[in-house]
This record gives C-alpha cells, structure tokens and sequence, in this order.
C-alpha cells in the first residue's frame, strides 16, 4: 500500500507574506554543504529526467541564510532529529544554507487561534498539526504531509527577472504515524519513513514540483514508497537548477535593468502541494 501524499491542488494561494525578507547576513552557524556533483548525480537511482520546478520557476537567494524553526508541539519522539538530518541532505543537494534557529509557536497558514506569525530571523517552519485543526493547508482527512513557498519577483546580477521564494513552510500529519529515519521503512503499515517524507516537502518548499515523468525512485514521486530516503537522478538535477548554481537572487532590479521592469509592481505567489 502506498501512502499518497498527493492532492495536486494546482493551488495559487492568497499570498500571506508578513514583511519577511531574505535572511540578513547574520553570522550563524549554518549548514555549508557543496552541492550535488555530477558524479554523484550519475550514482543517483532513476530517471535523471524525472523533475520539475513549480511554474513560474521560483527560488531562494542562495547568497543569503536561511534562518528555519521547528515547532515541538505534537511533534513526534525524534522528529527535530530527522528534520535536522533532511536538512542537511537538502542543503547538501541544493548548496543552499539553512541555520537553526530554535523551536517556534507558529504554524504555517495557521487556523484561528493558532499563531500565524514567523520570527522576524525565520524565512521557514516546519510543524505537526492535526487534520482539519492547526493549519489551512492539512484539512480533514488530509495528506500526510504538505509544503510550499511563497515568492515574488526578485533579479538575478544580470537583471534577469526570476521568482523569488521568501517565506515556505512544511506540515505533517499527526494520524501518519511513520518510522523514523532514513531507511527503507517497515513492509506492513504505512510506506516509507519519516525522513522521507520530509525530504520530500522539504524539496516543495525549496521549488520542486512532482515530476510529469512518475519514477518511484525519486524522493519527489507523489506517493511515498518503500525505497531509502536518498535523492534520485532526477530530484538532484533539480535540487541543483534551484540551488546555488543559479546565483545570487536580490530583491531590487539593479538599475541597470530599471527600464526593463518598467515601474511594474512586484508580482507575488505561492504554491502548495501535499
Ligand atoms: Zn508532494
């Protein structure tokens, strides 16, 4: 049985961007990993052909940190030390820089009630919420888990205009009670594991969308399945065209490129999936 993580609500949300700009160069002890060579990429499982970007293509400023928080409450038992685990692996992939900021109340897309609000040093959160309950994004009988970033557009050195993610979050489904780790999970029960499935939405929340091309031996397949959680041929091709081999993203057109933008107004977005 697979779980699906499914839903493909080719959803373009009301944007909720609180004033959240790309993280400040703050001193902090961020992850710096190199991102996924070609030889790894070529040892990688599956179809190297099998990903995608969301559309319009959007991404973090990898020049910048990204500051994320996890928010304990009912959370499961070793949860921050798989989520510190597919961090790390996200940021291996991508180059992009992640540092830990601590634990956090808010919940993304939060119901009434719930605090809506990420820390001015967060650009993600990371949180358990029952279905139908803490978030928007997980109603009744939701997926076991959803992620998604929030853009708008920023400039490349060139003055090249291209999405610009500034704020994702990442929920899980308490009901999903899954196997910790990154190994290829139990036989019976739900499928795969927890570090799986969070790889997965980590992939959502930096860019990725599920591949038209269905190889289950990718993490971004749309269901989760019984394989290791490590990156297929596919998902570290795009890991790699949203990381930091793009380059820098700024927010502000450089002005030399002032007259292409024209005085337009920022376009905003934002995408989700399960
Ligand atoms: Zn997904």
């Amino acid at each position: 049985m697979s779980l699906p993580l499914r839903h493909r609500v080719a959803a373009v949300l009301a944007v909720v961007v609180t004033g959240c700009v790309p993280a400040a160069a703050v001193p902090a002890p961020a992850t710096a990993a190199p991102a996924a060579t070609a030889s790894a990429r070529a040892a990688a499982p599956g179809n190297r052909k099998a990903w995608a970007t969301f559309d319009p293509r959007a991404r973090w400023n990898p020049c910048a940190v990204i500051g994320y928080r996890f928010n304990p409450a009912r959370a499961p038992k070793g949860a921050l030390t798989d989520l510190e685990g597919a961090i790390r692996r996200i940021s291996s992939a991508t180059g992009l820089r992640f540092a830990y900021r601590g634990t956090t109340t808010a919940v993304p897309h939060a119901t009434k009630g719930y605090n809506p609000d990420y820390p001015s040093d967060t650009q993600l959160v990371v949180a358990w919420v029952d279905p139908g309950k803490q978030s928007e994004w997980l109603p009744k009988n939701g997926p076991a888990g959803v992620g998604g970033p929030a853009w708008t557009t920023g400039y490349t050195a060139k003055g090249t205009k291209v999405g610009l993610i500034l704020w994702a979050g990442v929920v899980l489904n308490t009901r999903v009670t899954l196997t910790g780790g990154f190994g290829a999970g139990p036989r019976v029960g739900w499928q795969g594991t927890r570090g799986q499935l969070l790889m997965h939405e980590l992939g959502h929340a930096v860019g990725l969308d599920h591949p038209e091309i269905r190889d289950q031996k990718q993490i971004m397949y749309p269901m989760m399945t019984r394989k290791k959680a490590v990156w297929g041929a596919g998902d570290l091709t795009g890991l790699t065209v949203v990381g930091k081999a793009g380059g820098c993203v700024r927010r502000d057109p450089p002005a030399s490129a002032t007259a292409l933008t024209g005085g337009t107004p920022a376009e905003f977005g934002a995408f989700v999936r399960s």
